[in-house]
C-alpha cells in the first residue's frame, strides 16, 4: 500500500547494519539476533491531541515517536538496534510523511536504530513505533528489584517537558523570544531517551523506569512491583533552570513530580553500588540526582514524611 509514501519513509531512515537481512520492501524484515544476546521489544502508539498537541510540526512527531520507545528500552539497559513503524495519515499527505520520517530518521540515526518495515494507511492521525533491542541474559532491569536500603536516583531533570506543556496550554503563554521558554518547548517536543545511560546503568541498578507518567506515578510503578516504599528527599529534586526560572519553585517542584514526558531514567541502586554506578555513568557522559531512598512499606512518601498528597495542588494552581 501507498508505495509512494513507503519510499519516502525509506529513503529518509535509510541505514545499514549488519544484523538486518532483509529490511523494507518485502513482505517481512529478516533480522539476525546477535549470538548470545536476548531480545527487548516495545511498542508505543502516538495519536494527535492525546500524546501531542494539534499543531505540532511533524519532525518533533518522528523524533518524539522513536524517543518514548527508545527510553522504554533504556529503562530495561537494552541497546536499540530495530524499528518497525505503523502510519496512518489523514490524506496521504507526502509533506507531513516527509516531516515525520525526516525527525524519525535523525534520531535513529544517532543511534544506529535501523527501520526494517511499518505499515502505512489512511485514517485519523496517529502513529505506533515498536522497537527491538539487544541485552545479555539475565541483565536486563525490571521494576521489581529494589529493596529496602537502596538509594533512589533519576538522571537529567525533572518537570522541563511538563513547562513545556504549560506554556502552550497554561496561564504563561509561549514566547518564542523567550530562551527559556524554547528550552522547555524542545524537552517536550524533542526528547532525549537516555540510551547510555540506561546500559551503564547494568549491574548496578537494582529496579529501573522510565518517567514517562511523572515521577510519583512511575515511581510508585517500581514501589508496588518491588513490594516496597520511596521516601522522596522534595528539595533534592533536579529542576532544570529554565524551569525554575519560568514557574518559580513551588509550581517547577509540582511540575516534576507530577508531569509527564521527561523520559529519565528513575532507579535504585544497592548502597554498596552507589559508587560504581556513578562510575559507570560518568563514563558515558551521563548524570543522576540522589532523591531519596526506598524503604520498607509501600507507596511514595517525602523523606520528612510529609503526606505528598497533600502537596498535589492540581493544573488549576499552575500560573495562579
Ligand atoms: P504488505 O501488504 O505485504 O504488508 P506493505 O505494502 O504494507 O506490505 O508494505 C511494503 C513494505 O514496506 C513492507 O516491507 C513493509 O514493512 C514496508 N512498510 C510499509 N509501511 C511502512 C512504514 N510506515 N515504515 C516502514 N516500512 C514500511
Ligand atoms: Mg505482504
Amino acid at each position: 500500500m501507498e508505495f509512494r509514501l513507503i519510499d519516502r519513509i525509506r529513503d529518509r531512515t535509510a541505514l545499514t547494519r549488519e544484523d538486518v537481512r532483509l529490511g523494507i520492501g518485502d513482505d517481512a524484515a529478516v533480522l539476525a539476533v546477535p549470538a548470545g544476546q536476548q531480545l527487548a521489544v516495545a511498542i508505543d502508539t502516538l495519536v494527535e491531541g492525546v500524546h501531542f498537541p494539534h499543531g505540532t510540526a511533524p519532525r518533533d512527531i518522528g523524533w518524539k515517536a522513536l524517543a518514548v520507545n527508545l527510553s522504554d528500552l533504556a529503562a530495561m539497559g537494552a541497546v536499540p538496534a530495530w524499528a518497525l513503524l505503523a502510519l496512518t495519515v489523514p490524506h496521504g499527505d507526502a509533506a507531513i510523511v516527509d516531516g515525520l520520517a525526516g525527525g524519525f530518521g535523525e534520531l535513529a540515526r544517532q543511534h544506529a536504530v535501523a527501520l526494517v518495515g511499518g505499515d502505512t494507511t489512511r485514517g485519523p492521525f496517529c502513529l505506533s513505533v515498536a522497537v527491538h533491542g539487544f541485552v545479555p541474559p539475565g541483565q536486563a532491569m525490571t521494576r521489581s528489584g529494589a529493596r529496602a536500603g537502596d538509594a533512589l536516583f533519576v538522571t537529567g531533570s525533572l518537570g522541563s517537558a511538563a513547562g513545556g506543556l504549560q506554556l502552550l496550554q497554561g496561564r504563561v503563554p509561549f514566547d518564542a523570544n523567550n530562551e527559556a521558554h524554547r528550552t522547555l518547548r524542545e524537552r517536550l517536543d524533542r526528547p532525549t531517551p537516555r540510551v547510555r545511560a540506561g546500559v551503564a546503568l547494568r549491574g548496578h541498578a537494582s529496579a529501573c523506569i522510565d518517567v514517562s507518567d511523572g515521577l510519583l506515578a512511575d515511581l510508585g510503578h517500581i514501589c508496588a512491583a518491588s513490594g516496597v516504599g520511596a521516601a522522596l528527599d522534595l528539595d533534592a529534586l533536579p529542576l532544570s533552570t529554565a524551569l525554575h526560572g519560568v514557574f518559580g519553585g513551588d509550581v517547577a517542584r509540582e511540575l516534576a513530580l507530577t508531569g509527564g514526558d521527561d523520559y529519565e531514567l528513575c532507579f535504585t541502586v544497592p548502597p554498596g553500588s552507589v559508587d560504581a554506578m556513578q562510575a559507570a555513568l560518568a563514563a558515558v557522559g551521563a548524570h543522576a540526582t540522589r532523591i531519596g531512598a526506598m524503604v520498607e512499606g509501600q507507596g511514595v512518601r517525602a523523606i520528612d514524611g510529609a503526606p505528598l498528597a497533600a502537596m498535589r495542588m492540581g493544573w488549576d494552581h499552575f500560573g495562579a
